[in-house]
């Protein structure tokens, strides 16, 4: 298919190619996450009896897969439903429609046997090193729960794993008696990375687990990472707002607007040959080093705020903020489409009526 072409998307918004799977690049089989029309909703509750008077649509059929191996970065603005999606294929926030399959089980509506299997092959390092470390607690302790909780290996051999842990994040077994208090900000994410390794995990979810860090502390735990993922075989789902941190370890980047995914490809793709105006408009905003680059610049920043996913707009929810909106935008959803052509490693896809306009113009 050249450049230009359109496929068009299944019942999930994924863009099919031939012989291909979800997102159109693989067999289904290589994907250790499938996630199709998921929807995570929070309802609205007013007066004394607690009437639903309505929800929040964090996440409103959100469709993607993470390839076993990979990093896909996921980004957009503060409330675009990233971490809420996150959460939900972790189980942490139920359902309201759609579907997670993990390994090959699906884990919406599954049994609790089910569900606390998956767990241990699903963990998720926070934000805050501060706020998700116990501070009455040792870092032995922190380390070896996820252990505890899942009845791994005999007291002896857990903590031996503990020590095992923290060599593999670059501390000390000495570390171990310490409390979370005694360490710096960088020390204490790297704890949290050896308590979500504890179980072996095959899917790690980071959730902006830089964002609370230092500058100068940000690029030494995004290469831990890199490294832990190349020498243990880990899967990321990558979340953060940083697009220059997220393009150095992501392999694919799916793009979030206001509940839904608004484009997907490889990391070259999207932020060399961005799609979607909310994509473009997210990669003119990062800095560049180059001061010459930066004047030359077209920097057009994105009009207003993210609207309430209590009550999205009509059509593309992004027509409000976008200058390419016309009367259909205003009327018809986009969905999911590829329009460059796709290869077996990868198909760039994004959901704008009017792609195929959009590809004449300089993109940044
Ligand atoms: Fe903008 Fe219309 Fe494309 Fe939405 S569909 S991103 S409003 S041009």
């Amino acid at each position: 298919m050249n450049r230009g072409e359109s496929r068009p998307a299944d019942r999930t918004g994924v863009v099919p190619a031939p012989g291909a799977g979800g997102d159109g690049t693989r067999t289904p089989d290589d994907a250790l996450v499938t996630v199709r029309e998921l929807k995570t909703h929070f309802p609205i509750r007013r007066g004394l009896m607690r009437r639903t008077v309505g929800a929040i649509r964090a996440v409103d059929g959100v469709s993607f897969d993470v390839h076993a191996g990979e990093t896909l970065g996921l980004v957009g603005e503060s409330g675009s439903g990233k971490s809420t999606t996150a959460r939900t294929i972790l189980g942490l926030e139920p359902a309201t429609a759609g579907s997670v399959v993990f390994g090959g089980e699906e884990l919406t509506g599954a049994s609790p046997g089910t569900l606390r299997a998956a767990r241990r092959e699903m963990q998720m390092i926070f934000q805050d090193p501060y706020a998700s470390l116990n501070p009455r607690h040792t870092v032995r302790r922190i380390v070896r729960e996820p252990l505890d909780i899942h009845g791994v290996g005999t007291p002896s051999a857990r903590e031996a794993r503990v020590d095992e842990l923290l060599d593999l994040v670059g501390l000390e077994a000495s570390h171990a008696d310490r409390f979370p208090h005694e360490f710096s900000g960088g020390q204490r994410q790297r704890v949290g990375i050896a308590r979500a390794l504890a179980t072996n995990p095959r899917l790690i979810v980071a959730d902006e687990p830089i964002s609370a860090l230092d500058v100068s502390i940000q690029a030494q735990i995004v290469n831990l990472l890199a490294d832990l993922r190349e020498r243990l075989g880990l899967t990321y789902l990558f979340i953060a707002h940083d697009l220059s941190m997220v393009r150095y370890i992501s392999d694919r980047v799916a793009v979030m607007y206001l509940g839904r995914i608004v484009e997907v490809g490889t990391s070259d793709e999207v932020f060399e040959r961005p799609l979607h105006p909310y994509t473009r408009a997210l990669i003119r905003s990062i800095p560049v080093a180059d001061p010459e680059r930066m004047a030359t610049r077209v920097h057009v920043p994105v009009p207003g705020d993210i609207p309430s996913p209590a009550n999205p707009p009509s059509g593309c929810r992004f027509h409000p903020r976008c200058p390419f909106a016309d009367a259909r935008c205003k009327s018809e959803d986009p969905v999911l489409r590829q329009v460059e052509s796709g290869t077996r490693a990868s198909a760039h896809v994004a959901a704008c009526h009017h792609i195929e306009r959009l590809l004449n113009e300089d993109p940044l």
